[in-house]
């Protein structure tokens, strides 16, 4: 048997932003006997799923599920809408904003980033004025897709998708607007159809909860359009036999039957009525996050996100000062507590550390991750204004959560 416990009891707390904790329930509904994905229990539960990711994503309109990381998931996306050498505009919010642009400048695209200069840019999100100007300037219409990161997950961020939207009807262009809302789906408020979004793509093991493993594709009726005179070379990833397929509930291929078992719970759990839907969810996030930022504006230190407005709902950035090296503090609190906390990345490697607040947690969870990071501050010899812990509990105490807790029947 794996054992992956380090201390030998208690569970691990995984507190970074994805993967995030998998409720228990999840992980029973995964456990269940894989069965034929060409049988009739199957279509059923493939129905079941495909209509449910569709209520997360508010959308009305398929929704592909490929048996990949985000980052395949990010390739599909542009590999069905675009033809060699097209220009993309795309925004450089952080270091998964720059993963996505190497990726299509490898995919043969022409890639234009924008951004504020140096590190500046990625403690603010996306500036949609920026995308207007540009987009007016192109006159000829070159630019055939925007592409931005709703929840950079490398800060800390969450960009405003209806701005984008409006920025490019304002310049009345018709380049196709492409979302990563990998981290920010099923946490912070999403809204394909009425944002108007093209291609959304996001993953399974963020604020849905699941294993890594499963990705998506949420379509427009334009994207589909396009899709079928783009040129990109497309095979696996193409959507064409995969929307024809699903409409009976099947993949081409084999899917990842035990994800999806864990996506249909997965999706009971964040739609169920009587636990407030979807708005409790984001609600449930908001507040976690507020609850963090009290904690690290007391123990004085300085969160990432320079700008309130765009404050992330699934993670908080955590800044350092001078002189002290992030993931070294990281490492006290992984190998004395017991807790993982997400590294610094990119331009911001070894100058900050991040705290998830999302997928299985609650206040007293993260409370403990809390004070996993206030120990291993102090351990590490960073000096703190107060404590961050009693910020946080005077918060949770102060705000009750909007939802009252529901048991089970
Ligand atoms: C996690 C993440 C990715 C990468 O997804 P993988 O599943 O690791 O391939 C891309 N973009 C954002 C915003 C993410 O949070």
């Amino acid at each position: 048997m794996l054992t992956l416990d380090f201390h030998p009891t208690g569970r691990h707390f995984l507190q970074i932003p994805g993967p995030s904790p998998v409720p228990d329930r999840i992980l029973r509904a995964m456990s269940l006997p894989t069965i034929d994905h060409r049988g009739p229990e199957f279509g059923a539960m493939g129905l079941r799923v495909l209509q449910g990711i569709a209520q997360i994503f508010q959308t009305r309109h398929p929704v592909i599920i490929y048996p990949a990381s985000g980052t395949g998931a990010w390739e599909a996306a542009l590999c069905n809408v675009l033809s060699p050498g097209d220009q993309v505009l795309m925004y450089e919010t952080g270091h998964f904003a720059s993963l996505w642009n190497k990726m299509a400048t490898r995919l043969g695209l022409k890639t234009e980033f924008l951004g504020l200069p140096g590190v500046e840019g990625w403690r603010r999100g996306v500036q949609a004025g920026m995308i207007e100007e540009r987009l007016k300037a192109d006159t000829q219409h070159a630019i055939k897709a925007v592409c931005v990161v709703h929840n950079e997950t490398s800060t800390g961020v969450t960009s405003n998708i209806a701005a984008v939207r409006s920025a490019i009807d304002a310049a009345k262009h018709p380049a196709l607007l492409m979302v990563d809302s990998i981290s920010g789906l099923a946490s912070a408020q999403y809204k394909h159809d009425e944002w108007g979004v093209d291609v959304t793509i996001s993953g399974s093991q963020k604020g849905l909860m699941l294993p890594p493993g499963i990705s998506f594709n949420a379509l427009s009726p334009k994207a589909i359009e396009c899709s079928k005179s783009a040129k990109l070379p497309k095979a696996f990833w193409a959507w064409d036999e995969i929307i024809e397929m699903n409409r009976s509930g099947y993949w081409p291929y084999t899917p990842s039957t035990n994800l999806l078992y864990g996506l249909a719970e997965a999706c009971d759990m964040l739609l169920a009525p009587e636990h407030g839907g979807l708005p409790a969810v984001f609600a449930r996030h908001e507040r976690w996050g507020e609850g963090v930022r009290a904690a690290v504006r007391a123990l004085g230190l300085e969160i990432q996100c320079a700008d309130p407005a765009v404050y992330s709902p699934v993670l908080t950035g955590v800044m350092m000062p001078e002189g002290v090296d992030a993931d070294a503090v990281r490492r006290v609190v992984y190998e004395r507590f017991d807790c993982s906390l997400g590294t610094g990345l990119g331009k911001l490697k070894g100058r900050m550390f991040r705290i998830g607040h999302l997928g299985d947690c609650n206040d007293l969870t993260l409370m403990a991750a809390l004070a996993g990071c206030e120990m291993g501050l102090k351990l590490s010899g960073v000096k703190l204004a107060g404590s961050g812990v009693q910020a946080a509990m005077d918060f949770f105490a102060s705000h009750p959560a909007r939802m009252p807790v529901q048991k089970a029947a």
